[in-house]
């Protein structure tokens, strides 16, 4: 356990106010900008932790009790409360505790990436498509080449920062007088500033147009399918380099076909009679109309397979299959004749009284076959 009072140097029963002037004695001796090195940043996070827990009521109360919240961070893990740079932040602003980013930066830097949606329907995704999408990107600014200035004009350095890209000022804060430096905000940072900025673009070297790109979607894209293109996405500023382009996929809802995978389900509506004797039901599918061979007696939920037909494979060769499932319709509006030719039927067949019998699931009845198609899936 850390012993933060003689970390501080402070009694047991010392007050707030002594917690707090022990503190900015130790920090005015230890800070980094006073006192740079190791050590001292070393002994500086100790303290800060100490103080940390001290002049928290909450944290001091537990510590007390014997609770201590950075046991086993130990001073340089530091992890559980707060940062380092936090700490820093706290007392001097923020960007007062980042060390990295001295000095001037470059007015250049990547673009962002951009996503764009693309919204599909299921048979470009069944065979791939080459598909234009207009997009508003920023591109490089064509009259100062990226360079932000007014063609003939150039820049100069940075009278605030002398060049730099970063302010040093000294603060005199209750931890007595403290260097701090933070990014230049009249170059950002740059340390050139830009004497006429270029009228297209207004000094940031690129500007926003419309364009557009003929994208090559590949087959087995999916709703949520990402293309990248590599370097079509936001132009950065200065006219660095830019971005990629994300292209999502949505495919649209298709009326007669699920996706399920690769392949793909429909349900055909069949008359009762050509459940029964069989027939041969023409049936459109992306390659053209095919011709579906439905046996005599086929039942509800029974699936008829057409192999290849499906999505193709995103990755690999081949294509998923179409699921076709039957459904029999039964006869609802009968003429005095058609019920005359079914109670005659149902005679034949002795179905006048049916007897309610409970169907075996495993006899390839309908509740079979359902429960295969589910497993199928
Ligand atoms: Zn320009
Ligand atoms: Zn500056």
């Amino acid at each position: 356990m850390n012993d933060y009072y003689a970390d501080l140097g402070v009694a047991r029963d010392a007050t707030a106010d002594d917690i707090k002037k022990a503190y900015r004695r130790a920090a005015r001796k230890l800070h980094p900008d006073v006192n740079p090195g190791p050590e001292a940043e070393e002994q500086f996070k100790k303290v800060s932790q100490a103080y940390d827990v001290l002049s928290d009521a909450e944290k001091k109360r537990s510590y007390d009790m014997g609770a201590d919240p950075y046991s086993g961070a130990g001073a340089a893990g530091f992890g559980q409360g707060f940062s380092f740079s936090d700490v820093m932040d706290a007392f001097f602003g923020a960007g007062a505790g980042a060390a990295q980013g001295r000095g001037p930066r470059s007015r250049q830097s990547r673009g962002q990436d951009a996503l764009v949606r693309l919204d599909l329907d299921l048979v470009d995704a069944v065979f791939g498509a080459e598909k234009d999408l207009t997009i508003d990107t920023a591109v490089g600014c064509s009259t100062c080449h990226g360079e932000g200035t007014q063609p003939g004009t150039g820049t100069r350095t940075c009278d605030v920062c002398q060049g730099q890209g970063q302010v040093q000022s000294v603060q005199r804060s209750f931890l007595g007088q403290v260097m701090t430096s933070r990014p230049c905000v009249n170059c950002q940072a740059t340390g050139q500033v830009i004497e006429a900025p270029c009228y297209e673009c207004s000094g940031d070297g690129r500007v926003r147009t419309r364009r557009t790109l003929t994208i090559r979607v590949p087959a087995g894209v999916d709703t949520g399918t990402r293309i990248q293109l590599a370097g079509e996405g936001e132009v950065g500023p200065g006219a660095g380099p830019a971005g990629d382009l994300y292209v999502e996929v949505a495919v649209r809802r298709d009326e007669r076909f699920q996706r399920q995978g690769d392949d793909l389900h429909a349900t055909l509506e069949l008359p009762m009679t050509a459940a029964a004797l069989g027939a041969t039901v023409p049936f459109d599918t992306f390659d053209g109309e095919q011709e579906l061979d439905v046996r005599p007696g086929i039942q509800s939920g029974e699936q008829i397979r057409l192999r290849g037909l499906g999505v193709t494979h995103l990755r690999g060769s081949g294509r998923g299959d179409i699921i076709v499932h039957a459904m029999v319709a039964t006869p609802s509006k009968l003429t005095s004749e058609q019920e005359d030719l079914l109670r005659r039927l149902a005679a034949l067949r002795g179905e006048e009284k049916p007897t309610g019998r409970i169907a075996d699931p495993t006899d390839g009845s309908i509740f079979g076959k359902l429960r295969d198609a589910f497993k199928a899936r």
